[in-house]
């Protein structure tokens, strides 16, 4: 499943789109493989973070989220709430005042990873 979600060639997504019955443009969004290599080292290979308000399970298995998997969200793109560590082991932060620039360094690195735009 990681090779998948990184290294799917054009043909394979779309070979995937089609054994799914979707589009291409949702394969992709599934996957890692428009990440440039260089966002790549933030992509963890199992989950580190969840959202407990989002949190969702099917057939007693959670349901992994892509945002889980991504190092540099600290919040939810679903509710927008903080994003907690799968270990429990959350502790106030000494850097808690700056929650407000940890978004923008959270944008800051979305933007550079998803979109290439570099900051
Ligand atoms: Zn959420």
């Amino acid at each position: 499943m990681r090779k998948a979600d990184l290294e799917l060639t054009e043909d394979q997504i779309d070979r995937v789109a089609s054994m799914f019955s979707v589009d291409p443009v949702t394969v992709r969004r599934m996957t890692f493989t428009h990440i440039p290599q260089s966002s790549r080292r933030l992509i963890a290979g199992e989950p580190r973070q969840l959202c407990s308000s989002c949190l969702r399970i099917v057939d007693r298995s959670r349901i992994i989220l892509r945002s889980q998997l991504l190092g540099w969200r600290i919040t939810c793109p679903l509710c927008g709430g903080r994003l907690q560590t799968i270990s429990g082991r959350d502790r106030s932060s000494p850097f808690g005042g700056y929650h407000h620039a940890a978004l923008i360094g959270e944008g800051m690195l979305k933007d550079e990873a998803e979109r290439g735009i570099q900051n």
